[in-house]
């Protein structure tokens, strides 16, 4: 049966995860900053909402694909915003990476008026959102994440329930921490290996089948090469840029920050990403991490 689903953001990955929505024949209204993204959505068969409180007074579901925090907390929390006039009993789905704090602020505001809510951010790229392929980490109750899932199986492959709210904002940082804490460890292994006269698909040969093996040395390797599939071989053009990965290790400081947790690596990854990405390499993908340490 059609559902009536409003969605906000409609950007790279937003834009996508809309037309799959649509593609499985519910009716979806869409409302995005950018005259752009709107025309897209409608060239989809999608319609257009003048403002948030347009598509929150008619949908059953919300999904929301917005850049950070700031944004999420404004739209729904805001007069006119997404809790002011959401029906009761309606379905809201926030796929955008955020800080884990807002996400339980936003859940607890959604809980005070019974409406149920996700956290449902995402790993799998513009790609996967293209494909619905994306991989979603949800937090949220088990009566929250039971009516969502009909929608993510639309937009996703891999559906992981995390736990209570922010669970899923919170395994996608730990995730991304431990990706670039990874990826500058293997760049490191290239760069001390080339300095020592040590052939990089050599390195890649013993290390790939021995105690160093990892996923950013044997599916995403820094190096040209030893993985034809890897960006390395196509000049570091993202994939994952840069800017991205720091993001998301900001995201992983301020978590840990708030929680007491000691990372001392996911802070050096963090301020090493930061000098790359001030550098120019913001745009590249976060793999391109081995040319700043190299020095070239
Ligand atoms: P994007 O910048 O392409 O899209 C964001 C959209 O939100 C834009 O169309 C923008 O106009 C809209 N927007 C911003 N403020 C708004 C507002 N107040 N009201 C309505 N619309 C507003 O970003 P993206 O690449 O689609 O990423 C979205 C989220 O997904 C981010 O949190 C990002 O970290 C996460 N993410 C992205 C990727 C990726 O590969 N791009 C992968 C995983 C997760």
């Amino acid at each position: 049966m059609a559902t009536s689903i409003g969605f906000i953001g409609l950007g790279n990955m937003g834009g996508p995860m809309a037309a799959n929505l649509l593609k499985a024949g519910h009716a979806v209204t869409g409302f995005d900053l950018s005259e752009a993204a709107l025309s897209k959505l409608e060239s989809f068969g999608g319609k257009r909402a003048s403002d948030v409180a347009e598509l929150a007074r008619d949908a059953d579901v919300i999904v929301t694909m917005l850049p950070a925090g700031k944004h999420v907390r404004q739209i729904y929390m805001e007069p006119g915003g997404i809790l002011e006039t959401a029906k009761p009993g309606t379905v809201l789905i926030d796929s955008s990476t955020i800080d884990v704090d807002s996400a339980r602020a936003v859940a607890v505001a959604a809980k005070d008026k019974a409406i149920h809510m996700v956290d449902a951010p995402v790993s799998g790229g513009v790609g996967g959102a293209e494909a619905g392929t994306l991989t979603f980490m949800v937090g949220g109750s088990d009566t929250a994440f039971e009516a969502a899932r009909p929608f993510l199986d639309i937009m996703g492959k891999t559906i992981v329930h995390a736990g209570g709210s922010g669970n899923g904002q919170a395994a996608k940082i730990c995730n991304n921490m431990l990706l670039g804490i990874s990826m500058i460890g293997v760049s490191e292994a290239f760069v001390l290996a080339e300095r020592l006269g040590l052939d990089a698909q050599k390195l890649f040969d013993i290390s790939s089948t021995a105690s160093g093996q990892c996923w950013s040395l044997t599916t995403y390797c820094p190096v040209p090469g030893p993985v034809p599939t890897s960006p390395a071989n196509r000049d570091y053009q993202p994939g994952f840029a840069a800017e991205m990965m720091l993001k998301d290790l900001k995201l992983a400081q301020e978590a840990a920050g708030s929680s007491g947790a000691a990372t001392p690596l996911g802070a050096q990854a963090a301020a090493l990403y930061a000098l790359f990405c001030n550098s120019g390499g913001e745009g590249t993908d976060f793999s391109a991490i081995v040319k700043y340490l190299r020095g070239s």
